[in-house]
C-alpha cells in the first residue's frame, strides 16, 4: 500500500432520527453532488468518502472502506477501523457493536464476519485457517475483557444487581510488551472461531457485557472504547512430509484486523456571545487526545521520512493499536 494512502477517512451522515424529528430538527449538513465533501453553515469539509446521503443503502461505507481491508487481512496486512463522532452521531450503529446475532443489524463488524466466513469457504486446502477474536473495553485508561468467562457467567444469571456486581468487580488487564515489541495484553480472551456464527455469538456476548455495564456505570459506553480484534493466521501445509520442517514457521502468515467503536468526541462545549468559542467539556479522553496527535505525526510527510516520533504510548488506545 503507498504511504500516502495508509489513512483514510469517511463520513457517514446518519438520518434524523425519531426524537430529533419530534423536536423539529432538521439537517444542517448538505452534501457536495459527486464530491467527497460537506458543508456546513459556512464551512466545506473534503474527506476520502462521503456516505449516508439520500438514503442510500447502509453498507456502501463497507464496500468502499473495509471490504479492501478484509482483502488486505488474507494477505497478511493489518488494518484499523475506528469510528469517530459524539455520542449519538451513530458510531456503534455503524460498527454493529450491539450486536444480538438477530440479523437485524447492518453494521460493519456484522459484515466483515460475513465476508471472512465466505473467503474461508474458498481457500485452498494446502493451507491451514485459524481464526481468533478478542472483545476488549478501554475505560478510564483501564482495559477490560469483554469476553471475560466469569463475568459472562454472572451475566447469564441475569438480573440487573449481577450486572452491576459484573462491573466493578472485573479486573483490568495489563499491557505487555514482547521481546520483538509487539503488544500483547495479559490473560486476555482469546477465542478461536470456526464459523460465523461461532464469532458473532462473541460479539453479541462482547456487545451485552459492555452495554449492561454502561446502564449501571453512569453512561460508561459513550465513554469507553471497545476493541473487536479478529486475528487471523494462515498456515501452508507441506505435502511431502508429515514432520514438521525446520523452516515451518517461515510459512505462517498472521495479521489482524481491530474494528474500533470509540468513546464520545464531545469534549468541547458551544459558548460565549459569539457562539462559536470552544471551551473543554467535563472530560477529556486521554485515548481521543492521543489518537489525534498519533494520526497527525503518522500524517505528518517530513516527520515520516525522517523517522520522527509517534506518540502511541501516551495512551492505552494508541498503544495497543500501534
Ligand atoms: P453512538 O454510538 O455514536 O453514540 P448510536 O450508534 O447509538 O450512536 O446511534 C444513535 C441513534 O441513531 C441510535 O438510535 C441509532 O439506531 C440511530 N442511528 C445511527 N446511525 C443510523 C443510520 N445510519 N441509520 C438509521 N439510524 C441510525
Ligand atoms: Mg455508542
Amino acid at each position: 500500500m503507498e504511504a500516502a494512502e495508509c489513512v483514510k477517512v469517511a463520513v457517514n451522515i446518519r438520518p434524523l432520527i425519531t426524537p430529533e424529528l419530534l423536536n423539529g430538527c432538521t439537517d444542517c449538513i448538505t452534501v457536495v453532488p459527486k464530491e467527497p465533501q460537506v458543508h456546513i453553515g459556512s464551512h466545506t469539509f473534503t474527506y476520502d468518502f462521503v456516505f449516508g446521503n439520500a438514503g442510500l443503502p447502509c453498507l456502501e461505507i463497507y464496500d468502499h472502506c473495509c471490504a479492501p481491508l478484509v482483502d488486505a487481512l488474507f494477505k497478511g496486512y493489518n488494518a484499523t477501523v475506528l469510528a469517530y463522532g459524539q455520542t449519538g452521531s451513530g458510531k456503534t450503529y455503524t460498527m454493529g457493536t450491539n450486536y444480538s446475532g438477530d440479523g437485524a443489524n447492518c453494521g460493519i463488524i456484522p459484515k466483515v464476519m460475513e465476508d471472512i466466513f465466505k473467503r474461508v469457504g474458498t481457500t485452498k486446502d494446502s493451507t491451514e485457517l485459524l481464526i481468533r477474536v478478542s472483545f476488549i473495553e478501554i475505560f478510564k485508561e483501564e482495559v477490560f475483557d469483554l469476553l471475560d468467562s466469569n463475568s459472562s457467567a454472572l451475566l447469564k444469571n441475569d438480573g440487573a444487581v449481577q450486572a452491576k456486581h459484573v462491573a466493578l468487580s472485573r479486573a483490568p488487564i495489563q499491557i505487555r510488551e514482547t521481546a520483538s515489541g509487539g503488544i500483547t495484553l495479559a490473560g486476555v480472551t482469546e477465542a478461536e472461531v470456526k464459523t460465523k456464527e461461532e464469532m458473532g455469538s462473541f460479539l453479541a456476548r462482547g456487545s451485552l457485557a459492555r452495554a449492561t455495564g454502561s446502564t449501571n456505570m453512569n453512561s460508561q459506553s459513550s465513554r469507553s472504547h471497545a476493541i473487536f480484534t479478529i486475528t487471523l493466521e494462515q498456515k501452508k501445509i507441506s505435502s511431502c512430509s508429515s514432520t514438521m520442517t525446520e523452516d515451518a514457521g517461515e510459512d505462517i502468515l498472521c495479521a489482524k484486523l481491530h474494528l474500533v467503536d470509540l468513546a464520545g468526541s464531545e469534549r468541547a462545549k458551544r459558548t460565549g456571545a459569539d457562539g462559536m468559542r470552544l471551551k473543554e467539556g467535563i472530560h477529556i479522553n486521554k485515548g481521543l487526545l492521543a489518537l489525534g496527535n498519533v494520526i497527525s505525526a503518522l500524517g505528518d510527510e517530513r516527520k515520516r521520512k525522517e523517522g520522527g516520533h509517534v506518540p502511541y504510548r501516551d495512551s492505552k488506545l494508541t498503544r495497543l493499536l500501534q
